[in-house]
């Protein structure tokens, strides 16, 4: 299967260019030219394998320039047992008795659920390199709003043939999140905090990527530049897996049977997570809405009810920071499928998001969108009373960015007892010091890790080593670069100029 780009520039290109490119050289991204599809036997026949057999299944549909051989070594690796809990690497966990789930996706090395793809993408990326006949040192530029960041690190450390270097917005995670990125081992690792919000950092990087003369200064010194964001396909693949899986799960517990709708509410940012839903959705699994869930950056609860994507407004750092994006990359992919690939349309509409911050579209890709999507948001009181809510009500503790789709989907839901499954993004641990008072009513207290041991005593669950070791680690990076400066900054560390 071939991957096209969604502003309709150049030829299609297999999955492993796609993955090797990471952004379109015409600055669109990659879908699918056409969508695997699953039929409700296969699903069924799923719920009988492991996380890891689900996901060499699914992963062989879309990436078809792989063996299954080379699908099962990568997956075999990236969710070994030393790297995720063996028996549930993504379970399932009724919330209450309404029908609500909850999809853990924190059980990874960095406690969120971008391990998932990112524990994976070093190898389809080292592959894909070899696949297409690239012999250069792939250089990995990551912007992010703070969990990207240290899966992307955890996941490319000592990679051969590869290098990587993360922006993320100085001031704009949380302590913790940072401590996970600065403390990072690894010879072929860098970490920059770069002044402004997680939009700056993500546009710094954009404009490096569509930089052709130091592409090609780079090239002459044997490097390739690539994206570790969730605009690369070999990013949001990975993500199509936990979908699947967490259907089989329901099936396997006996609360659906195989055909049965589920609603999937998913916390989102650069609408990657989501997307993803809505290709499993779309490869066949059985999702009847897709519930988006935002925090008080809420630019897409607007497009989403209103068919306007307008980005100009007040930019809020809340306490869900993996969140806080006011341009949601991924969208770019949807509107395409949406809009019956019209690459025409898709690049109107960033041309004037780029123009003037925003976008409408037409009314058929609205309805289109309305009919499979659901939006809301909530702001930071809102979550933590969630938190607190949830904690009371069914002894689930959720952390700060799980809590806005919890809200989220009980609004969107109501009274429908069509069973629901929220993502869960994070470890309520990676955001101690709002999970703690939210939940607890307690004012925190002393460093982070004073917090994870207190949010621990309340809970009477475990931290996670991940983050409860990094106490006393010595932060090895600590520059702070303006956006403008980010290129020379990337230059001054592989010594370039
Ligand atoms: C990245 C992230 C999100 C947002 O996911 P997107 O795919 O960017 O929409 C939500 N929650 C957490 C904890 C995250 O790390």
């Amino acid at each position: 299967m071939d991957y096209i780009s969604t502003r309709g520039g150049g030829q299609p290109v297999s999955a492993a260019q796609a993955i090797v490119s990471g952004l379109a050289p015409d600055g669109g991204l990659y879908v699918p030219q056409s969508l695997p599809s699953f039929t409700l036997d296969e699903i069924a026949s799923l719920a009988g394998l492991g996380y890891t057999g689900r996901a060499v299944e699914v992963l062989s549909r879309y990436l078809t320039d792989f063996t299954r051989g080379e699908l099962t070594e990568y997956v075999e690796r990236a969710y070994a047992k030393s790297k995720f809990p063996p028996k549930a690497v993504a379970p399932v966990v009724p919330l209450g008795d309404n029908g609500a789930y909850v999809l853990e996706l924190f059980h990874g090395p960095t406690c969120a659920f971008k391990d998932f793809a990112l524990q994976l993408l070093p190898f389809l990326l080292t592959a894909s390199l070899k696949k297409t006949g690239v012999d250069k040192t792939v250089v990995i530029l990551v912007a992010t709003s703070g969990d990207t960041g240290k899966a992307a690190l955890e996941g490319f450390a000592d990679v051969p043939g590869a290098k990587i270097c993360v922006f993320y917005p100085d001031g704009g995670t949380s302590n913790i999140q940072r401590l996970q990125m600065t403390t990072q081992s690894g010879d072929n690792v860098m970490v920059f905090a770069a002044k402004g919000n997680f939009d700056d950092a993500q546009n710094g990087v954009k404009r490096i990527f569509t930089d052709e003369p130091f592409a090609e200064a780079l090239s002459e010194q044997g490097y390739l530049l690539s994206s570790a964001n969730s605009i690369n396909w070999g990013r949001l693949v990975p993500q199509i897996v936990y979908y699947f899986s967490a259907y089989c799960e329901l099936l396997n517990a006996g609360r659906i049977k195989a055909g049965d709708p589920i609603d999937v509410a998913v916390p989102t940012g650069n609408f990657g997570n989501i997307l993803a839903a809505w290709f499993a959705k779309h490869s066949g699994l059985p999702i009847r809405r897709l519930i988006c869930a935002s925090n008080r950056n809420n630019v897409l609860t607007d497009f989403i009810k209103t068919g306007t994507y307008d980005r100009n407004r007040d930019f809020f750092l809340t306490a869900s920071p993996s969140m806080d994006i006011l341009i949601s990359s991924n969208l770019e992919r949807l509107l395409y499928l949406l809009c019956g690939r019209d690459a025409g349309r898709v690049r109107g509409y960033m041309q004037s998001l780029a123009k003037t911050g925003a976008y409408t579209v037409e009314r058929d890709v609205l309805e289109r969108l309305q009919a499979e999507f659901s939006a809301g948001c909530a702001d930071d009181a809102q979550t933590a009373q969630t938190i607190r809510d949830t904690w009371e009500k069914t002894g689930y503790l959720c952390d700060t960015h799980t809590a806005v789709a919890v809200r989220v989907c009980e609004q969107a839901r109501g009274s429908d007892k069509t069973p629901a499954v929220i993502a869960s993004t994070a470890s309520p641990f990676k955001f101690a010091g709002s999970v703690l008072p939210a939940a607890f009513g307690a004012a925190p207290q002393g460093d982070d890790f004073a917090q994870l041991d207190a949010l621990a005593k309340a809970s009477g669950l475990s931290a996670p080593a991940a983050l409860a070791g990094l106490q006393g680690r010595k932060e090895r990076f600590q520059t702070v670069v303006a956006p403008a400066d980010m290129k020379q900054a990337v230059s001054d560390w592989l010594r370039l100029f």
